[in-house]
């Protein structure tokens, strides 16, 4: 009898930003598969890397995954039956599985200190051998590690890696998979501050919230044979295993931030309905068939196998996002038209930021619409103003853009005061000259030079459509310099 009596599956997301489209993308397939089980879909929060850890960020992903229909049956705001969920309050969990490891002699304590790990890494390298590290602790007697506890030496533990031999594991998209067990090192399960890793943590808790099909992206598949070695360590149930292909651009690169809006946010901003969202994400790597582009959760559901996704990467294609978006919304009868634009365009959220903007800036309501124009847009066409201030080159300005930008993306608090700070220091560390680089500002992410207080109108227009103007801005500099 198997450990698992059902199809359980699960997205764990780490809260370390803006909920990203691939949380919902993995969402999107593990849900098609537990609905089409009859099984459960579980939300976990892997909360365990205490310095990326952005307190905002866990609201946002429950925020992302309701708004896109993919509820979850257990999670740590529902509870359930093998919880917690949420990572950092399972911490003595992981405490009492490693400390097990470390008593039958399948981890151990390792006392190198970070310089003696550069230093070995550096000497592999230097031998043409693959960095990694060398054994040093694995003959440490347990008395000699617990005399060394005792007197308050830093540890890890690490689980002992079989230095031969191969560890294969099946994958459900992609078939056999093979590592020689020379390549894996002897991993670390426990960091020295105490916290697990994310390996530990995650075979944990695959294992006790008893998840029979791991679906997740395929970033993570040089995670699993070490996970699979847990399994083994542990004398575990191992789990389906089933990597979904990573989302790229059209030029076959991997997406991410700074080429593309990935927040998940950006796209509720401009506009694209959740079950277009859905069903542009389910398009990622699985078709339906009979040349059919349009479907919903439920029907994809019907007829979804795992072994009939593509492991190639699909293109995470904008043209193709606004073609489906532009279907669904064609598609809307005119109650559901009205509908999505009372509850989600000119809801009471989007519309009282109007409110401060504009309050003592309008003679009448007609000029709203011109004036706000930006608050409501996605996108902004440049090619009427001018972005350069006198005396700047055009790579000044994408060097400042590209500044501001990154800036940008470390701040997790959007309130004014915050923005404003950032804008301020940068300007400083890059000297120019207040006036250019306000006015800069303002027209790239409001497109006029008349808005309302920059700072006030920036939080209102939110991060994740910020930081897309920034960069289309930038990419229009780069375009009308060719
Ligand atoms: N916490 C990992 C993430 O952020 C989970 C990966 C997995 O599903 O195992 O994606």
């Amino acid at each position: 009898m198997s450990y698992f009596e059902k199809v359980r599956v699960r997205v764990a997301p780490s809260p370390t930003g803006d909920p990203h489209v691939g949380t919902a993308y993995v969402a999107v397939f593990n849900s098609a598969f537990a609905r089409q089980h009859g099984g459960d879909f579980i939300l976990r929060i892997e909360d365990t890397d205490q310095q990326r850890f952005v307190r905002s960020s866990e609201e946002q992903i429950y925020e992302g995954l309701k708004w896109l229909g993919l509820d979850w049956d257990e999670g740590p705001d529902k509870g359930g039956a093998m919880g917690p969920y949420r990572q950092s309050e399972r911490l003595s969990i992981y405490k009492e599985k490693s400390a097990w490891l470390v008593q039958q002699g399948k981890a151990y304590h390792c006392f190198c200190s970070a310089d003696r790990l550069n230093q070995v890494r550096n000497e592999q390298r230097q031998s043409g051998l693959m960095p990694g590290y060398d054994g040093h602790c694995r003959n440490v007697s347990k008395d000699e590690a617990e005399q060394r506890i005792a007197r308050g030496e830093r540890f890890v533990i690490r689980l002992k890696t079989p230095d031969e031999g191969a560890t294969s594991f099946h994958d459900q998209i992609r078939g056999q998979i093979d590592i020689n067990n020379c390549q894996l090192d002897d991993q670390v399960l426990v960091k020295s501050d105490g916290f697990p890793t994310y390996h530990l943590a995650n075979v944990v808790d695959d294992h006790l919230m008893k998840i029979s099909h791991v679906i997740r992206a395929e970033e993570w598949i040089s995670s699993t044979p070490k996970h699979v070695l847990l399994y083994e360590a542990f004398g575990w149930e191992m789990p389906v295993f089933a990597h979904l292909p990573i989302l790229r651009n059209p030029d076959k690169s991997k997406i991410s931030k700074r080429r593309n809006p990935v927040a998940l946010n950006y796209y509720r901003k401009k506009g694209i309905l959740p079950e277009a969202m859905v069903n542009f994400l389910a398009l990622m790597g699985w078709s339906f068939g009979e040349d059919r582009e349009i479907f919903s959760l439920d029907e994809m559901s019907s007829r979804f196998r795992l072994e009939d996704v593509h492991p190639g990467g699909p293109v995470f294609d904008q043209v193709r996002l606004s073609h489906v978006n532009q279907k669904y919304i064609g598609g809307l009868t005119e109650k559901a038209f009205v509908k999505f634009l009372r509850e989600e365009w000119f809801s009471e959220e989007r519309l009282s930021p109007l409110y401060s903007l504009f309050k003592d800036r309008l003679e009448s309501f007609d000029q709203l619409a011109d004036k706000a124009d930006f608050y409501f847009l996605g996108g902004l066409d440049y090619r009427q103003l001018s972005l350069l201030p006198k005396g700047k080159s055009a790579s000044d300005l994408k060097m400042m853009l590209s500044g501001l930008s990154e800036l940008f993306d470390g701040l997790h608090d959007w309130g004014e005061a915050s923005i404003q700070a950032v804008m301020d220091q940068h300007r400083a560390d890059i000297e120019w000259k207040p006036r250019d680089y306000f006015m800069t500002v303002r027209l790239v992410i409001t497109g006029r030079k008349d808005s309302p207080p920059l700072a006030e109108s920036l939080t209102a227009v939110g991060k994740d459509m910020v930081r897309f103007r920034i960069r289309q801005a930038a990419e229009y500099v780069l375009s009308s310099e060719a």
